[in-house]
């Protein structure tokens, strides 16, 4: 649509196998003339051996490329969609993430309101110990933006680049949860949770939607310098979430938290109002909101590369907790409006 080059259907039919084969300096679906009509678009970064997961050089790679003017903020449905949800998928099957129930892939396709064809992209670590592997502590991001100039590169290529670097140090040091982690990028999320409703209403064959636990979201995780300030918003008294924040901000001295507010301005909202406790964590940035200048070049990157291991380790504290996760959840709603 937005992307007038004839690379994207390139992309579309790319298959997982020949884009994995793909040599580096080949540079995939990039390379097949992405380049050529924006001389300004970074490479696809392709490879998942990466000794050290949150290296700032390789997240901003990832970003810059989901935030490219070649995908052009990754509208549903659109050529840019396609592309930045092959990538998230090559990377999953990279790092040998399993597929979700019994999803075929990792995409969950499914039609936006406006007859948009999209798709969420799930993988999950399968859980290890007997009575809680069963269980699923989603860790989440959403791939779409608006398009049209608009290209969403804190809102929401932060997340996702946070998303895959956590899925590459949880893998890279072998790590075999108690709880299964499921991770998910959701579509159509600018228009009102749609990826993460359609989950929750047509949950792939074989995944139970009621032992799903905890939700750690992630949105706009890429401004922190604007405010000084990372909000872990659903960081509740009395919730586990709290517990597993307050656990690990020692880790990041350089990160300022603020806990304890709510929010229900992101996919965090559709699990929330179906008794599931979150985690939203989200840096402030009133300049460049939903306005073209939200561009890869403003990210805080040093930042983002302290709040991915932040939130990996709070995911991976969340779903080893021998607690019951759900404890200090009184009434959804309330917990929803901020009052638990
Ligand atoms: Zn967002």
């Amino acid at each position: 649509m937005k992307l007038k080059d004839s690379s994207s259907p390139v992309c579309r039919a790319t298959s997982l196998m020949l884009a994995l084969a793909l040599p580096l300096a080949s540079g995939g679906c990039q390379g097949r003339g992405v380049t050529a009509s924006h001389s300004l678009s970074p490479p696809r970064p392709q490879t998942c051996d990466r000794p050290t997961a949150y290296e700032q050089a390789d997240m901003t790679a990832d970003l810059a490329y989901l935030a490219s003017p070649a995908l052009d903020g990754r509208a549903p449905g659109s050529p840019g969609d396609v592309a930045a949800r092959s990538f998230i998928a090559e990377r999953f099957a990279c790092l040998g993430l399993a597929t979700v129930g019994s999803l075929v892939g990792f995409e969950q396709p499914f039609t936006d309101q406006a007859g948009n064809h999209t798709a969420n992209v799930l993988g999950q670590i399968t859980g290890t110990k007997p009575g809680l592997a069963a269980e699923s502590v989603l860790i989440s991001c959403h791939t779409d933006h608006f398009g049209g100039g608009k290209l969403g590169a804190n809102d929401n290529a932060s997340g996702v680049a946070a998303l895959l670097s956590i899925a590459q140090d949880l893998v890279n040091r072998g790590i075999k949860p108690d709880r299964t982690l499921l991770f998910a990028a959701f579509g159509a999320e600018e228009t009102g949770f749609e990826g993460s409703e359609y989950f929750m209403t047509n949950p792939p064959p074989a995944f139970d939607t009621s032992k799903l636990v905890y939700n750690v979201n992630m949105d706009m995780v890429g401004s922190y310098t604007a405010s000084k300030m990372l909000h872990a918003l659903g960081s509740f008294d009395g919730t586990a979430g709290k517990t597993a924040v307050m656990a690990h901000t020692s880790e990041h001295p350089n990160l300022t938290l603020s806990f304890g507010d709510e929010s229900s301005l992101s996919d965090n909202a559709t699990f929330c109002s179906r008794g599931v406790p979150y985690l939203f964590f989200w840096t402030e940035d009133t300049e460049c909101y939903h306005q073209t200048c939200d561009t890869s070049a403003r990210v805080d990157y040093a930042s983002l590369a302290s709040i991915a291991p932040l939130v990996g380790s709070v995911s991976l504290e969340l779903a080893n907790s021998s607690s019951d996760l759900r404890k200090g959840i009184v009434a959804t709603k309330d917990v929803c409006a901020g009052t638990p």
